[in-house]
């Protein structure tokens, strides 16, 4: 790495990106290009001989940007958001530059320590139970993805349960959750060899706003124990992916404890907004859970990847991941004297990513960061209101964060086109390319979610979606009455 070399280019960098930012609404939100587009414009091989910033940034413009779906667009009101600040940047460039690898204490003190601290402070802005900072038995970490949180936490309840009851009861072993639960459960027990029998799917429906009804729960589980199989893991989720459904924490995690299982809760997007007093009801129970996740780069200004997982025993996890190789014994490892977070996660490897989060809660502070979250959920308030003025709408579960779920109304209600019209109403508003917006399907229904979270986004541009749905709305009517 030659210094000089670094600071010349890594100025035109940053004054691309600058620029990339200045013109991010130039851009079709959504990318519409087609399979194997790259392929056409990129050469076969490597080059033999060194080329340009210059022409590579030139290639970036011409031929990757096309290729780009621009998740930081204010127009970007699909799925869940993908949070860049200027804060979470400069922290991502600082890890970058710095490139340690801080698998262990030793190979790289700071890294590991301001990890610990960092989410200290996080867990005391979301008023987590004492039990999970590191001062006690518990302890947070970063992981690259909720996906990878909640395998680690399937994998400690899985041989804490295994230790109980016999190595041979793993086909025994079940895991409960709602159907709203986000596919990475399902993946977790797929890894952690859960018997995919024994994986329980438990319904809602509209009577409970898609949460889990603990008396659901309970009943499974009691006809699960009659059958002598073993429930061990229940996963409940604050602000679900389809919909921000909210299970019940308490109630949830009191029959948990009762049936001595693991209880995790999953709150990838809306845990960001707990850090709000008027929020952080929708986390009360969380003191029944033994894991608590939430991902800062969704909803928290901390570009990708930063998913903090809290458990409230380190030394289960410890137990299902540590490995201890002579080639990384040292001496502070030895002498127990240190986390060592290879122990508490999937990879051995591992970035500074704590730079980033450190960055973001310094640089903004707790206040901004309310107001933050305050804003986008009066935008999507305020989108709710204009789609509940049209009739031809409605609006579908109510809204409880940034995220609205909504659908056009089929014509004469023939319900058997409502998932039609709303498929192609998706599709006319995205292929637009002013703004993107995603789907969801409760209850057989196809829903369209408006997910507000862009920092970028303002008043203007929530109005501005609005109209572009309304148009293609009274367009796909208009044919339809043809
Ligand atoms: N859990 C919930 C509630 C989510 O909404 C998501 C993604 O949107 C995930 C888990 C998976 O997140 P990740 O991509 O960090 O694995």
């Amino acid at each position: 790495m030659d210094a000089e070399q670094l600071r010349e280019n890594a100025h035109k960098m940053v004054d691309f990106i600058a620029d990339y930012y200045k013109s991010i609404e130039n851009f079709p939100v959504l990318s519409q290009v087609q399979p194997g587009y790259l392929h056409n414009l990129i050469p076969d091989s490597a080059p033999h001989h060194p080329e340009s910033l210059q022409n590579i940034l030139d290639d970036i413009q011409e031929k990757i940007l096309p290729g780009v779906t621009h998740w930081q667009s204010p127009n970007y009101f699909a799925y869940y958001p993908s949070n860049s600040s200027v804060a979470g940047f400069l922290g991502e460039m600082l890890s970058a530059g710095l490139n340690i690898v801080g698998f262990s204490w030793i190979t790289s003190p700071a890294a590991t320590e301001l990890e610990m601290i960092v989410l200290d402070w996080l867990a005391k802005l979301l008023k987590l139970p004492e039990d999970f900072l590191s001062t006690g038995q518990g302890g947070g970490v970063i992981q690259g993805t909720a996906s990878e949180a909640v395998l680690v936490v399937l994998l400690a309840a899985r041989d804490k349960a295994l230790k109980r009851v016999g190595k041979n009861s793993l086909e025994k072993l079940v895991v409960y959750a709602s159907d709203q639960t986000h596919s990475a459960l399902q993946k977790a027990c797929q890894i952690g060899g859960i018997h995919p029998q024994n994986f329980r799917v438990l319904k809602t429906d509209s009577s409970t706003n898609y949460s889990l009804s603990p008396d659901s729960l309970a009943e499974a589980i009691s006809r699960d124990l009659t059958i002598g199989l073993i429930p061990f893991f229940l996963c409940a989720t604050v602000g679900t992916t389809s919909s921000t459904a909210v299970d019940p924490l308490l109630a949830l995690g009191n029959i948990a404890k009762s049936n001595g299982m693991w209880f995790h809760v999953d709150a990838a997007y809306a845990g960001s907004a707990c850090i709000c007093p008027e929020y952080r009801q929708y986390i009360d129970g969380v003191e029944e859970a033994d894991s608590f996740n939430m991902n800062a780069h969704k909803w928290f200004l901390t570009n990708f990847d930063c998913s903090a997982l809290w458990v409230k025993d380190r030394n289960t996890l410890i137990q299902s991941l540590s490995t201890n190789p002579e080639f990384l014994k040292n001496k502070a490892s030895q002498a127990n004297m240190v986390v060592d977070y290879k122990d508490w996660q999937i990879p051995l490897g591992r970035r500074f990513r704590s730079l980033k989060l450190w960055m973001v809660l310094r640089l903004y502070g707790l206040e901004n960061l309310q107001g933050y979250i305050r804003n986008h959920i009066q935008l999507a308030k305020h989108f709710e209101g204009l789609v509940a003025q049209d009739l031809r709408f409605e609006v579908v579960t109510p809204r409880i964060f940034s995220l609205v779920c909504f659908r056009l109304l089929p014509p004469h209600n023939d319900e058997d086109h409502g998932n039609k019209l709303n498929h192609k109403l998706l599709d006319d508003i995205n292929s637009t390319g002013k703004i993107f917006i995603s789907h969801t399907v409760l209850s057989g229904k196809y829903i369209l979610r408006f997910a507000v979270g862009a920092p970028l986004t303002e008043w203007r541009h929530v109005n501005a979606a609005w109209e572009v749905m309304q148009d293609k709305a009274s367009a796909l009517l208009a044919r339809l009455s043809i």
